[in-house]
């Protein structure tokens, strides 16, 4: 069985980054998508509630998992038995920046490939960092988001808890 890890910040999930895990179960068995995280710093979502929209984004889909990690990408590879890591490419500046945390990855795991995906052009604008200055100026970010996911619910318990 052929599994893939795609890692990411997810803060929050795009369909920019749907669309990435559409291609990668056409060309592997199962897709963990992973959020990955830093315990000293805080998002815009926490990690339970990104792991929570991908759910919802993923819900139906077989073959996809859906978890968080904190540490190395490659040593989670390890602990979830998955000998690629997905990206997706839209710029040459995500290309530049890609190939250095890759050639980083493959020192300390040459067993772990990366599988470089380039982003579908309607979706290549589409980033979570604009979603999030959208959403943090009050306005609709429902044309960056997957269908299933309730953002406003998210919204409303991120603003209940601050
Ligand atoms: P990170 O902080 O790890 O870059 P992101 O959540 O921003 O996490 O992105 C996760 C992955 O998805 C990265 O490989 C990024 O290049 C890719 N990605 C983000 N937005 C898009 C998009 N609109 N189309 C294709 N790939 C995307």
């Amino acid at each position: 069985m052929r599994t893939a890890l795609f890692p990411g910040s997810f803060d929050p999930f795009t369909l920019g980054h749907m669309d990435i895990l559409r291609t990668a179960l056409k060309l592997f068995d199962k897709v963990i998508v992973a959020v990955g995280y830093n315990s000293a710093k805080s998002g815009f979502f926490t990690p339970d509630v990104r792991v929570q929209i991908i759910k919802d984004a993923v819900a139906g889909m077989e073959n996809v998992e859906v978890c968080s990690y904190q540490g190395l990408t490659v040593d989670f590879c390890k602990e979830k038995g998955a000998g690629c890591i997905i990206r997706g490419l839209r710029t040459t500046t995500d290309f530049e920046m890609e190939s250095v945390i890759s050639q980083a990855n493959r020192k300390m795991a040459p067993e772990i490939l990366s599988v470089f995906i380039p982003a579908g052009h309607e979706y290549s604008f589409i980033s979570s960092t604009v979603v999030r200055d959208v959403l943090s100026n009050g306005g609709s970010a429902r044309c960056f988001l997957p269908k299933n996911v309730d953002i406003d619910h998210y919204l409303q318990a991120r603003e209940a808890g601050s």
